[in-house]
């Protein structure tokens, strides 16, 4: 079976900044099930996912046009601390918090610390890089109805309702 929209793909990746150190592994845990072909993983690494079957192993390129776009200045602004969404003891430059905004809370990077403003980067973390993934995929089956309709992967390593 060849992936191909409507496959349930259950897949293990490593994530790097191209020739840099791994970010993000799922090696050790249960492979990451998505549905080909409804946006539900990165549309870069989706396309490359096309055609592959069990057991085959690929790596997969990402400029960051194609993954997390570049990095804007725009996001880089001064929030007034009692827009941090939580409570934290200290804060301090390069730690990540959460913050509140129109479209939810995101995470953002202090840059600097203020009593009052503190200055954050809200670019995504990965926002500007070009990304390297290895995949090998695990498992490949028809997705149900149910999960078509619903337009995501139901049970291991997939949406849990
Ligand atoms: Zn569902």
């Amino acid at each position: 079976m060849q992936i191909e929209n409507n496959s349930v793909v259950s897949f293990h990746y490593v994530l790097r900044e191209q020739g840099g150190e791994n970010i993000e592994s799922n090696q050790d845990s249960v492979p990451m099930a998505y549905l080909h072909g409804h946006g539900n993983i990165l549309a870069g690494l989706e396309d490359a996912m096309v055609g592959l079957t069990v057991g085959d192993s690929k790596s997969v390129v990402l400029s960051p046009e194609q993954a997390y776009g570049p990095r804007r200045e725009g996001a880089v602004q001064k929030v007034p601390v009692k827009h941090l969404a939580g409570k934290y003891k200290r804060l301090l430059p390069g730690m990540v918090v959460k913050v509140n905004t129109e479209k939810g809370a995101i995470n953002a990077r202090i840059i600097k610390p203020g009593k009052f403003m503190v200055e954050l980067d809200m670019n995504h973390p990965f926002a500007g890089k070009t990304l390297e993934f290895d995949i090998e995929i695990k498992a490949i089956r028809a997705a149900s109805e149910e999960e078509i309709a619903h337009g995501h992967a139901h049970g291991d390593g997939g949406h849990h309702h």
